[in-house]
């Protein structure tokens, strides 16, 4: 929470509870749930948020490099409470995205870096399949 206060304050952000509270929800939250999900988590406990006050804090993490938007080719974007790049592994039937650790994958980018003669600043690397409960069904 520290993070956010001193990086919304050396950006001249206003630091409003709403603000907060969007942040602090992800913050906690493993399933990269997107706008509306949240907007729904804070709604009984912060009755006047609007889902553009959601929209626009989430824009305004993101710009800050304070969180990151992970686009699925879904209708809505999910976000990710986690700024560094790291994989994502994602179940097909239930939608569920969670992270794989970038430990597995650090070899793989020097190794394009080196066959590309790149240097990379920036990956997306998702693999798709069935989750252990889905499979199990
Ligand atoms: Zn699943
Ligand atoms: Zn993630």
């Amino acid at each position: 929470m520290e993070t956010l206060v001193r990086t919304l304050k050396d950006n001249r952000c206003k630091i409003t509870p709403q603000r907060l509270a969007v942040y602090h929800v992800l913050k906690d939250n493993k399933n990269h749930p997107n706008a509306e999900a949240i907007f729904k988590m804070l709604e009984p406990s912060y009755p006047t948020i609007s889902l553009a006050t959601v929209y626009k804090s989430l824009e305004l993490f993101a710009d800050l490099g304070l969180i990151q938007v992970i686009n699925l080719g879904e209708n809505s974007f999910r976000y990710d409470p986690n700024p560094q790049i790291h994989p994502h592994i994602i179940c097909t039937k239930c939608n569920k995205v969670e992270d794989l650790s970038e430990d597995y994958f650090k070899d793989l980018v020097s190794t394009v870096a080196s066959i590309a003669n790149y240097t990379i600043t920036k990956q997306h690397l998702s693999f798709y399949g069935l989750c252990p409960a889905c499979n199990s069904h």
